[in-house]
């Protein structure tokens, strides 16, 4: 079995090798931890859970180690915190438990370690000091900064710019410590309101960068195989994660993987445009998290992927049938065509039509076509174990089916009846009908042409059920069973 990945750092697509296949090692950046989870978010989760589950199936589950950080120690936290008047701690551990809790939700599993920066203060504060003595980081006005100048050769290279465009493209106002306007920050002093450790330079708190250098190398070591993360990272957070830990004598990461962003609609996901909304925004409004997961599969991690609702319903539809047709089944070994598409560059758009091409040859043959039972040996357990390697039709995710209700009955008897209402002029028995729906939690959208039910926030699917019986025995009392 052979994973070919994508290679930001050589810009090809490369067969993958790990440094030692008993323990392939993977990190990604994670979430500055002041808010929910917005939906963007979510992306990298989902596309390193599936490289995650990929690399366990092909080289063992206790063969892999992957760390994703919270990074707890950040102005963006501190302002938080001085805003609405609560601790820092107490705002970085609340959001911490909704993270897990939403990106649960949408099938991740949880990492091997999820380390918090702020437990790595020690390490990062000795990070400094070695760079410090190898001459490539300097002291000035209680910052440490790294120097740029001192790695020509190096700096730039993932991105694909030089330090001189960078100069010329920078538009910020250069602090007045700074030797070089390129160099970053890996240590700044901290006034008493704000959070910060004695060091060397005084009482102070890391620059971002530093955590992941640090957390990574003592949790992987020097060297390690993957990292991972959004690529609006790659500038500048990710050179100069390198940048510190290559000038430390550090391998540092091998493959660099980077997803493409999610936009909503076709747009930009932002807050001005009002299309910007988290998981659980959309979790609370009745999307189930196995829908969203199967949504993000839909797209390849290296492009732009784009969430619609249509996507999204197209998604429901096809996961309500694959879960009735595997009811029951218990998963075998993953088709390897599966296996093979995911192990080239996570082309998960593939697997997931190779999933449809194999649930519509079980369909037909449950559906007593002229399909042989020949044809259809051990499938709907190879069909269950390759839904399961990307995430999809675990039992624990599929709670939302079982809310799920099929409303084309109801429907089509609701539009009988305002059939004869208009006849009649008499609207009340639609009337009534509608609000026991509604007081059921069902959607329901009513236009001239066409009557559109829903589940809605809240539905439930047994006690609607006894609902319409209630209703209908009032309705035909003889008929009671
Ligand atoms: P942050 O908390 O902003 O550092 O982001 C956490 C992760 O989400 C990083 O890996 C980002 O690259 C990723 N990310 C942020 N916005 C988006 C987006 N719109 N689409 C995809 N990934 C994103
Ligand atoms: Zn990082």
């Amino acid at each position: 079995m052979t994973i070919r990945l994508t290679n930001t750092a050589t810009r090809r697509k490369e067969e993958f090798t790990p440094l030692d296949p008993e323990n392939v090692r993977m990190y990604v950046c994670g979430p500055t931890v002041y808010d929910r989870a917005h939906l963007g978010n979510a992306r990298p989760v989902i596309v390193f859970d599936v490289l995650f589950r990929l690399l366990r199936h092909v080289y063992g589950a206790d063969h892999v180690t992957y760390v994703r950080n919270f990074t707890d120690v950040d102005d963006k936290i501190n302002a938080r915190a001085a805003a609405s008047g609560r601790s820092i701690s107490e705002i970085t551990d609340e959001t911490i438990g909704w993270y897990l809790d939403d990106m649960a939700a949408i099938g991740a599993l949880e990492p091997t370690h999820m380390p918090r920066a702020t437990a790595y203060i020690d390490q990062m504060i000795a990070f400094i000091e070695d760079l410090i003595t190898r001459g490539h980081a300097y002291e000035a006005e209680g910052h440490v900064l790294f120097a740029v100048d001192r790695w020509p050769e190096g700096y730039g290279k993932l991105s694909g710019r030089s330090v001189d465009d960078m100069i010329a493209g920078a538009r910020v106002e250069v602090a007045p410590y700074k030797r070089n306007p390129m160099d970053f920050v890996m240590w700044k002093p901290s006034s008493d309101d704000l959070p910060g450790w004695e060091s060397p330079w005084g009482r102070g708190r890391p620059g971002w960068h530093i955590e992941c250098s640090a957390m990574a190398q003592d949790l992987l070591g020097d060297t390690f195989d993957i990292h991972g993360g959004g690529n609006d990272l790659m500038f500048p957070h990710h050179e100069n994660e390198i940048a510190q830990s290559k000038c430390a004598g550090h391998g540092f990461a091998r493959y660099w993987l980077h997803n493409e962003m999610l936009q909503v609609e076709g747009r930009k996901m932002s807050k001005s445009l009002g299309n910007f909304f988290t998981v659980r925004d959309l979790l609370d409004q009745g999307v189930p998290g196995e829908v969203i997961r199967f949504v993000f599969l839909s797209t390849h991690y290296r492009k732009p992927m784009d969430w619609t609702t249509e996507k999204a319903e197209q998604a429901e539809a096809t996961l309500l049938k694959w879960r009735d047709l595997t009811k029951g089944v218990v998963p075998s070994v993953p088709s390897h065509e599966v296996v093979d598409l995911l192990s080239n560059d996570l082309n998960t758009a593939g697997a997931l039509s190779k999933l449809h091409e194999l649930a519509n040859l079980l369909l037909a043959f449950e559906s007593d076509a002229d399909v042989p039972k020949f044809d259809v040996n051990g499938k709907f357990e190879e069909f269950m174990a390759s839904a399961n390697l990307l995430g999809l039709l675990a039992p624990k995710m599929g709670d939302w089916a079982k809310q799920s209700y099929d409303f084309s009955e109801i429907s089509d008897y609701l539009i009988s009846l305002r059939n004869n209402a208009m006849e009649n002029r008499d609207f009340s028995k639609v009337d009534a009908f509608k609000k026991m729906l509604i007081e059921a939690n069902v959607e329901v959208r009513m236009s001239k042409t066409d009557i559109d039910l829903k589940r809605g926030k809240g539905f439930e699917k047994s006690k609607f059920e006894r609902q319409l019986k209630a209703y209908f025995d009032g309705l035909f009392p003889w008929a009671k069973s």
